[in-house]
Parts: C-alpha cells; structure tokens; sequence
C-alpha cells in the first residue's frame, strides 16, 4: 500500500507554517473524527492518515527528515508501515484531545489511553474554621490544625488493590471503560457499568481499605496565617483535601478564618476603635490616663475639656495590612490607627464631702452655663 504525501494528506504546501499546519489538521480532523463519522468506517482510516501527517510535520525533527527521506525517514524499523511509529488510533485521540480539548465530550470510548481515565476519582475539598483573634490579625499565626479526613492508604499506596496485585482488564467492556449500543442509525457509548469506566478491575482488594483505597484518619496540618487577614478569607492548602477514591487525586483544604469578637476592640479594616470611660473632673481638668492597646498599655493624654464623644488618635496602633510577601518590619509601619473615643462618666454615689463640694461648684457657677449647654436652650426657645 503506497502512502500519500502528508503535505497532500493536509492539503498545504511544503512551505507551510506551524500555524497553517496546525489550521489544516484541527479542519481535518474534525471533519474526519471518528465519533463525528459513525456510519462510516473508512473515517477512521482517514483521521489516522491526517493525525499521522501532522504528527510528523507538527514536529520539527521529523519533518526536516521526511522533507529529506519521504516515508522512510520516518517510519518504524520496517520503512514506514502504516502508522508504525505511532500505534493506534488511541495515540492521535490523545494527540487530538490535547490540541483541542476533550470536545466530543467523554472519555472518547476507543480504547487508546485517552479513553482510559484511571479508576481514581478526585477526594472532596474539606473546609476547616479556623478560629483567630486579634493578636493573630497582628502578628500572623501557624496553628496545628487537627483535621479528621480519608487519608490515603498506605499498605496499597491508595490503589485500592492487595500489595502485589494489580488490577485485571474488565472483561464487559474489555478494558476500554464504555459500552456501545445500536440505537436506530446512532452509535452510543456508555460508561460500562461493572468497571465504572475504569476499563479495569480489583480482583484482590487491598485488605486495609477493603478496596477503596482511603481509610478514615485524623491529619495534623500546620497552616500559615499571615498578618492583616480578613474574617471570612479563605486559604487553600492544595492536596490537604480528603484522599482520593481508589488512587484519585485528593482534594483541597480551604481553611476559613473566623476572627472572634474582641471585648475592647472593634475592627475597622486596617484601623481599630475602642471606647474609654473618663470621669467627668478628669474630662474637665485633663488627665493623662492608660488605655489598652494590642501591644499593651499606653498613656494617653486627655486635653482640658474634653466633651464626651470626642475621638482621639493613637497613631500606629492598628493592624497592619494583608501584605504576605512584607516582612514583619515593614508591616510594622504599614499598621493603621486606633481610634480612642471617649465617654465621660457622671458619678453616681457621692458622699456627703463630695455633694457638698459639687453644690459649691453649682454656687460657683451660678446659672452660668456650658457653651453646648447653652446652644440647647437656645434651641429649645426657637422651636416653642
Ligand atoms: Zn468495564
Ligand atoms: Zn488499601
């Protein structure tokens, strides 16, 4: 059987680019694809001939001995038998589902590797609460997280099967993982149902793991919490997930942050606020009190006068920003404020020695008012 020109089979010139090559095949190819073509047979035969052409010019190396030496520069010891160098169809299905994608959708049923998927199916992601506070806002935090998971199993290494055995063909399906049925003019392919798709069977299971390849455990896992996280944000630990089924690949670990309710604090973003009492003499006199911060106490200075509600700034003595790639001292400077507000508090058990030195306050006074004391009644009097 002579073989055709691949410049012909693909219907470009010699001079033809990677691009125009690549063009011409996926056209061809998709005309020509077996699962496009049911009812006829020689499409198979025709998209072996065009995935080997391309093949062979898609690959520089090849193509510069063919160019030189025709068919048998590039053929098998035999001198170019009909796709020698490639084996079967089930080689181009991979070369085809590689360039473009599984499109025909499935596991394209032909027997080659691309039909055959593993057993493995993918363990679940797994989502942990991970509870923090604000000193772990601050500082970040590498916690030991106890994670109760399938793991995989180690006496089988997660196959599923009996060390020392391996797991036979499927006989219905005949390692090919589909089943195909007759449906009027349409051919279908089905995952065959004794192999699950697998094309092959557990004949020994693994005693440990009766065949699953996984068995119920516990993990520690140490996770990195960096500086600046958010309530709510999300880290994932790739592969932390449960162990995948009968060697499938495991899942992921999303570990969520959940940032508790501080008793002083209020979280603001980068900023943080907090309310202090100050008694109603310091307010008046000033006073230089202590209030809490993250980093421990600080003094801080109450101006004469001071009314309730007034908000001071302690510069710095936020928390910093999600930076994960910043140092520790560069967060440092990034840290944003704490915002004091101030409530004044009136006393509320006087004894007699105190009463007497408020009623001479009053008498000092006289009906001399407060300037916001004052504002009210004034605006009390436009209304009535
Ligand atoms: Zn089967
Ligand atoms: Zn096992």
């Amino acid at each position: 059987m002579s073989k055709r020109d691949y410049y012909e089979v693909l219907g470009v010139g010699r001079a033809a680019t990677e691009a125009e090559l690549k063009k011409a095949y996926r056209k061809l190819a998709l005309e020509n694809h077996p699962d496009r073509n049911p009812d006829d047979p020689s499409a198979e035969e025709r998209f072996k001939e065009i995935s080997e052409a391309y093949a062979v010019l898609s690959d520089a190396e090849k193509r510069g001995r063919y160019d030189r030496f025709g068919h048998a520069g590039v053929g098998g010891p035999g001198g170019g038998h009909p796709g020698a160098d490639f084996g079967d169809l089930g080689n181009f299905g991979d070369l085809f589902n590689d360039l473009f994608g599984d499109i025909f959708g499935g596991a394209g049923g032909r027997g080659g590797r691309g039909s055959r998927r593993g057993r493995g199916q993918r363990g679940a992601d797994l989502r942990y609460n991970l509870e923090i506070d604000l000193d772990d806002v601050l500082n970040g935090c590498e916690p030991s997280l106890k994670i109760p998971k399938m793991n995989r199993c180690e006496p089988c290494s997660g196959a599923g099967t009996a060390p020392g055995t391996q797991p036979s063909r499927c006989g219905r399906c005949e390692g090919t993982g589909q089943l195909m049925f007759q449906q009027g003019f349409f051919r279908v392919n089905r995952p065959c149902d004794a192999c699950g798709g697998a094309g092959e069977v557990i004949t020994s299971p693994c005693p440990t793991c009766r065949g699953a390849g996984r068995v119920e455990g516990q993990k520690t896992i140490t996770v990195k919490v960096p500086p600046g996280v958010e309530d709510g944000a999300r880290l994932r630990v790739t592969g932390e997930g449960e162990a995948g089924i009968a060697g499938g690949p495991p899942g992921d670990l999303y570990v969520v942050m959940v940032l508790g309710k501080h008793p002083l604090f209020e979280r603001d973003g980068t900023d943080l606020h907090l309310e202090v009492p100050v008694a109603f003499v310091q307010a008046a006199l000033g006073a230089e009190i202590e209030v809490p911060t993250l980093d421990g106490k600080v003094k801080l200075q109450i101006p004469e006068g001071t009314q309730s509600g007034r908000v001071l700034r302690l510069r710095g003595k936020g928390l910093p920003p999600l930076q994960p790639r910043l140092d520790p001292a560069q967060l440092k400077k990034m840290r944003g404020d704490l915002y004091v507000r101030v409530f004044v508090e009136v006393p509320t058990k006087l004894n007699a020695r105190q009463r007497e030195l408020l009623e001479e306050f009053a008498a000092q006074s006289g009906h001399e008012v407060s300037p916001t004391t004052k504002g009210f009644v004034e605006k009390l009097r436009d209304l009535f």
